[in-house]
């Protein structure tokens, strides 16, 4: 069997971290195995299906590098690939199945279905579809249709229990009657989800459905549509939920779902896909880093965990620095490129400063977009007022180090030098302590305070080398 797998979202708004989740466990059995990943798009939701939100997808697994093999940009043997452009395929397979008797024709009014509902929540009895239409013939239906009613088409739910095996829960088994006779096409045309999920599944050859499992209540209407066209199911896969620190489903309320504001976060690709993984999936090896090839090389549908998967946020971003603590440096100067703004100084240094800035920050951050203002420290001439900045400045040596960086400054100025050099720093150094005597803890921290305006920070020849020298000048007063 020649597996296809899917990833089908409804283009109703952001590209959620659940569905960036789907779309990479479906990515990665079909690469694991050498099958087909598809994207499909159910935009049946008429009011609420957006083409931006369908581009906010693609883009996404554009960036995430989980591309699709057959999808509404890239065609294959079994599109049209978006819902909306299928609705002939749906008439059709409704017509047949109306002329088998397992679906009919429904013409009471969503007043009238309301209200029965309410009668039954009355009761205490199931809501379900009391069969008003179950019984009207073929004939008679369309022959008011042709005065102008209009009708819904339901399925005809037999009278029986449905069994499937999960690769993730195992057995499940829906005993008889939790559901009533179910709309298939609205009278506007349209099919339900359950139904023309079925049907994409079945004509698209999909073998294997792996999604969340806020769908396994889903799969009984689709097994019985399957049943009625006499198709074999694919095999389903549904992976566990994603909970906040509360245990509850994730949602807005826990803070960032969409994968567009951790792009904004300045996320990398590689870590949101690595952390993804995770949520719901373990490696083999138990490793907690690893790149998509890799996740592409130990895949498989054994290993999904039965229990919801607790977001956490601290563990994402950590998995983040870790990726980016292992980019090349030019890969850094990159993305670090990629999150200034145009106009930023960083643009003006050399590319071995460039290199020097990404190679002193990058063990400070699990974030690129955290470089940002430490960089914007370096051109920013203010001196920090804080106790330790007091201590410093309190310091009888401290003066004398002004003084002398005051001297040195304003001759580099009058030279025309903009930066000074880790050697020219350490030059400094040596003659504060060779010639002014001024030695351990005063000299250190006193030209770190003086020179950085800061009592912490990085390496401080190495930003003192970064930092233009009217910007130092002006730190010293
Ligand atoms: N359009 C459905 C969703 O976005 C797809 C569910 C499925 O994979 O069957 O939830």
């Amino acid at each position: 069997m020649s597996v296809r797998v899917r990833y089908a979202p409804s283009p109703t708004g952001n590209f959620h971290i659940g569905g960036v989740r789907t779309a990479l466990y479906n990515y990665l059995y079909a690469k694991s195995v050498g099958g087909t990943f598809v994207l499909r798009i159910e935009d049946t939701d008429a009011e609420r299906s957006k083409r931006e939100y369908e581009d906010l997808q693609i883009n996404g697994l554009k960036w995430l590098g989980i591309e699709h093999d057959e999808g509404p940009d890239k065609p294959g043997n079994y599109g049209p690939y978006r819902q909306s452009e299928r609705l002939e395929i749906y008439k059709k397979v409704t017509n047949d199945l109306i002329d088998q008797k397992k679906a009919y024709y429904c013409f009471c009014t969503d007043e009238e279905i309301t209200r029965k509902k309410e009668i039954a929540a009355a009761q205490k009895v199931d809501p379900h579809y009391d069969g008003t239409c179950r019984h009207i013939s073929k004939e008679d239906a369309l022959k008011r249709i042709a005065k102008g009613e209009s009708a819904a088409v339901r399925f005809l739910v037999p009278p029986k229990s449905y069994t499937f095996v999960d690769k993730v829960k195992g057995e499940v088994t829906f005993p008889e009657n939790m559901v009533g006779d179910f709309v298939l096409l609205r009278s506007s045309g349209l099919p339900v989800y359950n139904y023309a999920c079925v049907v994409d599944d079945w004509m698209m050859k999909i073998s294997h459905v792996i999604r969340g499992e806020d769908h396994v209540g889903n799969t009984l209407r689709q097994l019985m549509i399957y049943e009625a066209l006499g198709v074999t199911p694919p095999i389903f896969a549904h992976v566990s939920l994603i909970i906040g620190s509360d245990r509850q489903k994730l949602s807005k309320r826990h803070g960032a779902t969409s994968l567009a504001s951790y792009q904004e976060q300045s996320y990398l690709p590689e870590a949101v896909l690595n952390y993804m993984c995770l949520l719901g999936w373990s490696h083999p090896e138990e490793k907690t880093i690893f790149d998509l090839n890799e996740a592409v090389r130990v895949f498989s549908l054994d290993r999904f965990v039965k229990s919801p998967a607790m977001f956490d946020n601290e563990k994402f971003k950590w998995t983040n620095g870790q990726h980016l603590r292992n980019f090349s440096e030019e890969r850094l100067v990159r993305e670090l490129s990629n999150v200034l703004p145009k106009n930023h100084k960083f643009f003006e240094y050399d590319y071995a400063n460039k290199t020097l800035v990404v190679r002193i920050f990058k063990e400070k951050v699990e974030l690129i977009g955290e470089m940002i203002p430490m960089l914007d420290r370096i051109f920013d001439p203010a001196v920090d007022q804080t106790p330790e900045m007091d201590e410093i400045n309190s310091w009888e040596s401290t003066p004398k180090i002004k003084d002398y960086m005051r001297k040195e400054l304003s001759l580099m100025i009058a030279k025309g030098k903009e930066f000074v050099t880790i050697d020219e720093v350490s030059k400094w150094m040596d003659d504060l302590k060779q010639n002014l005597k001024i030695k351990g803890k005063p000299l250190f921290m006193g030209i770190r305070g003086v020179l950085t305006g800061s009592a912490h920070g990085a390496d401080v020849k190495e930003l003192v080398s970064l930092t233009p020298i009217n910007v130092l000048r002006e730190r010293v007063g």
